[in-house]
C-alpha cells in the first residue's frame, strides 16, 4: 500500500494508562520487582530497591538490566512479577472508557495496543478492562527472544509500526503516561499524547506535543479520529 493510502493507527500504552495510576498496581508490581532482585540477586531489600530503580532509569524495563547483567530468565521474571499480580481484585471493567473507545471511528484510524509488558500481562489487563475486542492486535515486549527491546528505544517503535502494517510515522498517533515513551514517540514524528495523572506534578518541559489529564481529553487534542457526533 502506497504511503499516501495508509489508514493512520491508534497506539495504546496499557499499564498505569487503560487503567488508572491511582489503582497502584505500579506499586504492587514494584515490591514483587523487588522481592525478586532480593531473591535471585541475593540483595538486600535496600540494595535490590536501589539496582531496580537504577535499571528503570536506564534501560526503561527493569527486566532489561537483569538480563543484560546476569543472565535472568526473562519468562521466570515474567511468572513471577507480571503474572503474579492479583490483578482481579483491583482492575474491574470500566464502560466509560469501553465507550471512549468505541466512539473513537475505526474506518478513520485503527487501534493498537502498545506495551512493554509481556503478552500475557498485556492480555489480562484489557480482558480485565473488557477493551480486550476493540483492538486489532497488540505489539509487547518479547521477554522469550534472546534481545529484546522496549519503549523508548527505536527498534520498538519500529517493530510497533511494522507489526501493525505503517509505515509512516507522522500517521502514528499514541498515548502513553511515561515521559520518556512519549519523548521519543513525538521526536520520530508520531501525535504523542503524555497522559498525567490528575495528582502528577507538571513537567518542567512537556514531554510531547499533548499533555493530557484523562483518556477522555483524548477526544478534544484528536477529534479528527472520532466518530461525528451529528451522523451517530
Ligand atoms: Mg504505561
Amino acid at each position: 500500500m502506497a504511503e499516501d493510502d495508509e489508514k493512520p493507527v491508534f497506539f495504546f500504552d496499557i499499564d498505569n494508562c487503560l487503567y488508572s495510576k491511582s489503582l497502584d498496581i505500579h506499586r504492587m508490581m514494584a515490591e514483587l520487582i523487588d522481592k525478586f532482585f532480593e531473591d535471585h540477586l541475593s540483595l538486600s531489600r535496600e540494595d535490590a530497591n536501589e539496582l531496580h530503580y537504577r535499571y528503570y532509569r536506564e534501560y526503561g524495563l527493569a527486566i532489561e538490566g537483569l538480563v543484560r547483567h546476569h543472565k535472568v530468565d526473562a519468562l521466570e521474571y515474567n511468572s513471577k512479577v507480571d503474572d503474579a499480580l492479583p490483578l482481579e481484585n483491583v482492575i474491574k471493567p470500566n464502560p466509560e472508557l469501553r465507550q471512549l473507545i468505541q466512539d473513537i471511528d475505526t474506518s478513520k484510524v485503527r487501534l493498537w495496543l502498545f506495551t512493554n509488558a509481556y503478552i500475557t500481562h498485556g492480555k489480562r489487563v484489557v480482558k480485565l478492562l473488557q477493551i480486550d475486542d476493540l483492538f486489532e492486535g497488540i505489539t509487547f515486549c518479547d521477554y522469550s527472544s534472546d534481545k529484546f527491546f522496549c519503549k523508548p528505544h527505536a527498534e520498538m517503535y519500529d517493530k510497533a509500526m511494522q507489526e501493525a502494517g505503517i509505515k509512516s510515522n507522522e500517521k502514528c498517533y499514541f498515548v502513553d503516561d511515561s515521559y520518556i515513551n512519549c519523548k521519543a514517540a513525538d521526536a520520530r514524528g508520531w501525535k504523542t499524547a503524555h497522559l498525567l495523572d490528575p495528582a502528577d506534578p507538571e513537567p518542567t518541559q512537556q514531554a510531547s506535543r499533548y499533555q493530557i489529564r484523562g483518556l477522555m481529553d483524548l477526544r478534544n487534542i484528536f477529534p479528527e479520529v472520532f466518530k461525528d457526533p451529528s451522523s451517530a
